[in-house]
């Protein structure tokens, strides 16, 4: 598959439908105008890759919906060079706008078949995240830690509170809490024990399966 004219023109639009329901960070805008989505999904999805909605990506998971993952990003509030740890490479989209947002990216995955398939991807197509590792989210990445950022793109029945540690003062984790339906829940850390919570909103995501072992 190639990068055409045409698919640049459908980012474009797919840009202004995620603007019109509610994204105004700028850089988010730009990140979905120049990632080329299609790439990030089976060629049988081509062309459905510039509506705005969620697709199977194998192993019984979805790429996230267009607006969801720039919904995510805004919460953020990433400046370049921020690091960042995002639970469910999946594949990889979310991860390429954490990239143009020029973050430094730790992203963990914990189904083998995409954390293989999507690594080969990001360095066939020149994405550089910092690690991608083959691993349980719900221990976060205590030996990276702490990171400006951290964002969960699977439902969570509870915050794992190996995240809630792991945030940095003044960082900020994005987590769609809940098991049918989730909450988006941004915590922000304000000190070593207290952190600010805000709910925004539901979504529906596939769940972040624990390691029970
Ligand atoms: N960010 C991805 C979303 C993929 S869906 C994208 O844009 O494509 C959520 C992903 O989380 C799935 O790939 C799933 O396998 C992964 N996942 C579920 N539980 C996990 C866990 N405990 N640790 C890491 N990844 C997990």
């Amino acid at each position: 598959m190639r990068d055409t004219l045409k698919h640049r023109g459908l980012r474009n639009k797919l840009a202004a439908i995620v603007a019109e329901k509610g994204i105004a960070d700028k850089n988010v805008l730009n990140a979905i105008q120049t990632i080329p989505r299609h790439l990030f999904l089976d060629s049988g999805f081509e062309a459905h890759a510039y509506q705005d909605k969620a697709f199977p990506i194998g192993a019984d998971q979805t790429i996230s919906q267009p607006y969801t993952v720039a919904f995510q990003t805004e919460l953020l509030k990433l400046k370049p060079g921020k690091k960042v740890l995002e639970i469910g490479t999946g594949s990889g989209y979310q991860t390429a706008v954490l990239l143009h947002l020029k973050a430094k990216v730790y992203t963990i995955e914990r189904q083998q078949e995409l954390f293989k398939k999507t690594k080969l991807f990001f360095s066939k197509m020149g994405y550089r995240p910092k690690k991608v590792i083959f691993g349980d989210g719900y221990k976060g990445l205590p030996e990276e830690a702490p990171f400006d950022g951290i964002i969960v793109t699977a439902g969570a029945p509870e915050v794992p509170k190996a995240l809630l540690s792991q945030l940095a003062i003044g960082g900020r984790l994005v987590i769609p809490v809940g098991v049918e339906e989730q909450v988006m829940t941004l915590y922000v850390r304000q000190s070593e024990q207290k952190f600010e919570k805000k709910e925004l909103g539901n979504f529906r995501f596939v769940p972040l399966l624990e390691n029970k072992n």
